[in-house]
């Protein structure tokens, strides 16, 4: 509870300073670049490893941690580089990235060469569920990532990662249900689905897939002790998502405040 309490400070942050950027004199800033299936953010840190600004972007540059838009996915780091180095009145030297579990033989180095080609020194690339466990701290327990276009399920156990798996099921498929049932384009339903007002609304039609995604959790833990769930992704931002899962799996389910920037700021942490 203490670290999940840590973990959302940080976040809270992190938050604060997208909207108002700290600028100050620090010898060093460390960057954490997340290319995600819906979503690229990138978040920045003092020498302290402290978060000083932060920027992201919904684009469609990144398929389940594979890039299919190169130029696409450069130009995008790039824009997002020059605009926190405009706030904060400095460059921006050394970055980290991560890959979805199971992807980096699949990568082929695209991302290294995206973060590269935007103009950073890439110092470590990660994979997703260890940068989040940088901010949750976890030593027993599941890291459940619902991304755009995956759920990463990841076991640590004495706080080492002993499984991961990355299962094709996310934010994407809820916003074809509300398109569907709505009658809307993809992206009025994606828009739809991320105002939180909406969620109460939202969620009966959405529950069947989320049921969906608890009996991939429940699939991917067997055989293993997990004592609790703790989901992290855009995603898990849906308003009770965490009571739907809890229940179908049975496992008590912990989110923190903003679930979508814990990875980022993880991976800016190991940079
Ligand atoms: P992946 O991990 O699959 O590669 P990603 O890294 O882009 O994808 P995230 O940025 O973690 O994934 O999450 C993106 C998903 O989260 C999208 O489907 C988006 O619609 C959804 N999302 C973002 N904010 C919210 C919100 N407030 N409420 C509900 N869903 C949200």
């Amino acid at each position: 509870r203490q670290s999940m309490k840590a973990c959302n400070q940080f976040v809270a942050e992190f938050e604060k300073v997208i909207k108002k950027p700290k600028r100050h004199d620090s010898k060093t800033y460390y960057t954490g670049i997340d290319l995600g299936t819906a979503c690229v953010v990138l978040a920045v840190l003092d020498e302290n490893y402290k978060p000083v600004a932060g920027a992201y972007r919904y684009a469609d540059v990144v398929r389940d941690g594979m890039v299919v838009d190169y130029i696409g996915a450069v130009e995008l780091v790039r824009e997002l580089k020059e605009e926190v180095e405009r706030k904060l009145e400095t460059e921006l030297v050394y970055a980290a990235a991560s890959l979805p579990p199971g992807t980096d033989e699949l990568d082929g180095g695209a991302i290294k060469n995206v973060i590269q080609s935007a103009g950073f020194e890439l110092t470590n690339l990660l994979d997703e569920p260890t940068a989040a466990n940088q901010l949750l701290n976890i030593t027993d327990g599941a890291v459940v990532d619902i991304g755009g276009g995956t759920t990463g399920i990841s076991i640590v156990e004495n706080g080492q990662v002993v499984k991961v798996a990355d299962e094709a099921t996310g934010g994407t498929h809820l916003s074809l249900v509300i398109a569907g049932a709505y009658k809307f384009p993809f992206e009025a339903a994606e828009t739809y689905k991320r105002n939180e007002k909406n969620h109460d609304e939202l969620l009966p039609s959405l529950k069947p897939v989320i049921e969906k995604i608890s009996s991939i959790i429940i699939q991917q833990t067997q055989g293993y002790h997990v004592e609790g769930i703790y989901l992290v992704g855009g995603t898990a931002c849906l308003k009770n998502i965490e009571t739907i899962i809890e229940k179908v799996t049975g496992i008590p389910t912990y989110k923190p405040s903003n679930p979508m920037f814990v990875t980022p700021l993880g991976i800016a942490v190991s940079c």
